[in-house]
């Protein structure tokens, strides 16, 4: 299965468009990530307080965590335009100057999986970010001349999944760099019942605390648990989601009690039974279970590090007494290994 069509993936489905609604749009509707939301508080207000542009801010951690959310945020927090882009649709050097010729003062050029972005392209990126430059070259051969057009002050955000895939040149340039954390559980509820209010599903408490908990601290994923459970609350129960009828879906989608699906689980089952519980390389890991090594380490492993289920090691990935225990298996590892875990 193609990873954007699973339900557990951080990253966005084609179902998951129209969730536009379901986007908080001002600061004071976002709930979880408080020391994110406090520094960018001052930020803007320090910003608007000098009729300034924002200073150019960079979010990184896993998908749908809400990196696209908090710059739609901003844009309207601070009142302007954004444009929204992605590396790797930037192709040429060209297609960046031309989006930032199109700037006006003070807008927002959002730059999705950043670390994508091409050597060339980050090139005019650089003076851009830096001085509000951009240098062209005009004409061709001994008449080539160099042309510095000076561009209006905009704000450059960028979100990316993986902050060591950004040249240290283009890191630096951020004056502002933001953790996203997976969300606690007591955020992760308010978010399931936010969002259930704004789809009018009838919800529990229970049914919104068993939603809660499998959503792997993701608000884009309890999204998609919500509707799947409200279809088949709509179908096989009355449509009021109670903790059993969710238990009940989610079992039926095979998304255990701490959100873990089949690929999470094979993953696992790999290092364990394959290899003996680690260390395995990332890229042995992937190839086992016909994955991509770029999707584990994307989608994947955050939520099973942060579990406890697996840990990096300099020689590769060893799974923990935890991921033994939560799958049934006996931990039968002599003890010294064991006991490094
Ligand atoms: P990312 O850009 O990190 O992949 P998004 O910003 O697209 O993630 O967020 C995914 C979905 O989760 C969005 O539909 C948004 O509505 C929702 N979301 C993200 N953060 C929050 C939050 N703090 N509260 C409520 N919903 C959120």
């Amino acid at each position: 299965m193609p990873q954007a069509d699973r339900m557990v993936s951080g990253k966005t489905r084609t179902e998951d468009q129209v969730d536009n609604a379901l986007r908080p749009r001002y600061l004071n509707e976002i709930t979880g990530q408080n020391r994110v939301i406090e520094n960018l508080r001052i930020l803007i207000e320090a910003a608007k307080g000098r009729h300034e542009a924002l200073d150019h801010v960079l979010f990184y951690g896993p998908p749908g965590l809400g990196k696209t959310t908090l710059a739609h945020v901003i844009s309207n927090e601070m009142d302007v335009n954004i444009r929204i882009t992605a590396g790797p649709s930037i192709e040429r050097a060209g297609d960046l100057a031309a989006i930032l010729t199109h700037l006006r003062e003070g807008d927002i050029l959002f730059i999705d999986e950043i670390h994508r972005l091409g050597r060339a392209v980050e090139e005019v990126l650089y003076p851009a970010m830096e001085d509000f430059a951009l240098d062209i070259v005009i004409g061709k051969g001994p008449s080539a001349k160099n042309v510095r057009l000076n561009l209006p002050r905009f704000t450059v955000i960028g979100a990316t999944t993986r902050l060591a895939l950004l040249t240290a040149p283009l890191r630096t340039r951020f004056g502002a760099v933001y953790r996203l954390d997976f969300y606690d559980i007591s955020a992760m509820e308010k978010i399931v019942e936010r969002a259930a209010t704004l789809l009018n599903v009838p919800i529990e408490p229970d049914g919104v605390m068993e939603i809660a908990s499998r959503a792997r601290g993701t608000p884009r994923v309890a999204q998609r648990l919500l509707k799947r459970v409200r279809d088949y609350a709509e179908v096989r129960a009355d449509g009021v989601i109670t903790a059993d009828v969710a238990g009940q879906a989610l079992d039926l989608l095979e998304i255990d009690p701490l959100g873990l699906d089949d690929i999470d689980r094979r993953v696992l089952l790999s290092i364990i039974e394959k290899f003996e519980g680690g260390p395995v390389g990332l890229d042995t890991i992937a190839a086992s279970i016909s994955e991509e090594a770029d999707t584990i380490m994307d989608v994947y492993e955050p939520y099973l590090l942060q579990l406890g289920f697996i840990e990096r090691t300099p020689r590769g990935r060893t799974a923990t007494r935890l991921a033994y225990d939560h799958l049934g298996i006996n931990d039968n590892r002599p003890p010294r290994q064991a006991s490094l875990l």
